[in-house]
């Protein structure tokens, strides 16, 4: 059992607010897909800091631009333009062009929460007065702030917070006829995971998808797509959407986007984001330089790997490796966005802080399964060595026996 990394002082003297939990271990350095804790253990990191870390620890690219944007300009403020985030903003619109066919614009936020709240007031202001539901998935994850909190479709996180702000509702995932229901005249977008993240690792299906743009159409509700964890060529396409061949409205991003750098963005088709006037929204970082200059960075180096073909092959090599493995009963999930469902029995936590110990950092995102999000650069080599670790662990807790 891996002790945690502030075993020798009592949690009131822990200097963070104990809303995460003892933190396991104090990583010092990662390069790559590797992590070294403080006492110099080596690490492949399968998680990667939650889908973030896409491009691996310390990218070469990545950090070039942001040290090289250090001597230059961090930070301006909104009365005035930097050429970095311009050119990031033309970038990832470009990217949501090809993928959506609509000219769009973007705001940069500093989180996948702050990128939803954009969303959700965008979604409030262009239905109107009377028209600012958002319906969104039971299981859905959609970040913490009230409002995202709200949008979040886990009943058990919002209780201690009562009252949440109101114009939310909750549908079965993937139930196009629940969704039909609770899409009337007051609902102003859904607010969807083209791969519910959070709640497993469940893919939307294509019709699911498809039968939600032809509601939204029919009720001019937005189609609003949450890709903070999917986008960035995550799922093996540059946005998890592209899969089920749709095209939303409004669709935001965080994560992978500035691979580390605390970055992401509300994108809306032009004529949805023309309903936003001066004043309407704001925050004080939204496109500041050192955090755009990552985001250029990561584009460009996803560009030139063809990060999207990349994650859909190693993502194929873990799960035929995986497929077999006793104690494995299912795996499912898109590109480099895995979830391993474990047989009966097996403790998908206990797992987890069994591979820890082997060196093997992965999540379990359920009771039963476990989550694999390594980065999209990450070797065959190390995915054999991950893949022999699991089964070496699978084994220890009885599977096949
Ligand atoms: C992580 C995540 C969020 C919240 O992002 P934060 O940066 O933690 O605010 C929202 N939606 C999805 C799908 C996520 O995976």
């Amino acid at each position: 059992m891996t002790a945690h990394a502030f075993d020798h002082a009592p949690m009131a003297n822990c200097p963070f607010m104990p809303v995460f939990g003892p933190p396991a271990i104090m990583f010092e350095r990662g390069r790559g897909t590797e992590l070294w804790d403080s006492e110099g253990k080596r690490y492949l990191d399968f998680l990667a800091g939650i889908a973030v870390v896409s491009l691996g620890h310390s990218n070469p690219a990545v950090a070039e631009a942001v040290g090289d944007q250090l001597d230059q300009l961090l930070h301006v403020s909104n009365f005035f333009a930097n050429p970095v985030a311009t050119e990031a903003a033309v970038k990832i619109n470009d990217l949501l062009l090809d993928a959506t066919g609509h000219r769009g614009q973007i705001f940069f936020t500093n989180s996948g929460a702050e990128s939803n709240e954009c969303a959700i007031k965008l979604a409030r202001k262009h239905g109107g007065r009377g028209r600012h539901t958002i319906v969104s998935a039971l299981g859905s994850f959609h970040g913490r702030t009230l409002a995202t909190l709200a949008a979040t479709g886990q009943p058990a996180k919002h209780e201690p917070f009562a009252p949440m702000p109101e114009g939310f509702r909750h549908v079965a995932w993937g139930d196009l006829d629940a969704m039909r229901q609770a899409v009337d005249g007051s609902v102003a977008a859904v607010l969807i995971e083209p791969v519910l993240g959070e709640g497993g690792v469940h893919p939307a299906t294509s019709e699911y998808l498809q039968g939600i743009r032809e509601l939204c159409d029919e009720t001019g509700a937005l189609m609003m797509v949450d890709e903070i964890q999917t986008g960035f060529a995550r799922t093996g396409r540059w946005f998890g959407f592209e899969h089920a061949g749709v095209s939303p409205d409004v669709v935001t991003l965080a994560k992978a986007m500035g691979n580390g750098m605390p970055v992401g963005a509300c994108w809306a088709r032009a004529d949805v984001a023309a309903v936003f006037q001066p004043g309407d929204h704001g925050s004080t970082y939204s496109g500041t330089a050192i955090a755009t200059a990552a985001v250029n960075a990561v584009i460009d180096e996803m560009q030139r790997i063809d990060a999207p073909a990349v994650a859909s092959r190693q993502g194929r090599r873990i799960v035929d490796a995986l497929r077999s493995v006793p104690g494995v009963v299912d795996i499912r999930g898109r590109g480099l966005m895995l979830g391993v469902e474990l047989a009966d029995g097996i403790d998908a936590k206990a797992v987890y802080v069994d591979l820890l110990d082997r060196g093997l950092i992965v999540n379990a995102v359920t009771p039963t399964t476990l989550r694999l999000v390594p980065p999209i650069t990450v070797t065959d080599a190390e995915i054999d060595e991950a893949v022999a670790l699991i089964i070496a662990s699978l084994a220890a807790y009885g599977a096949g026996s």
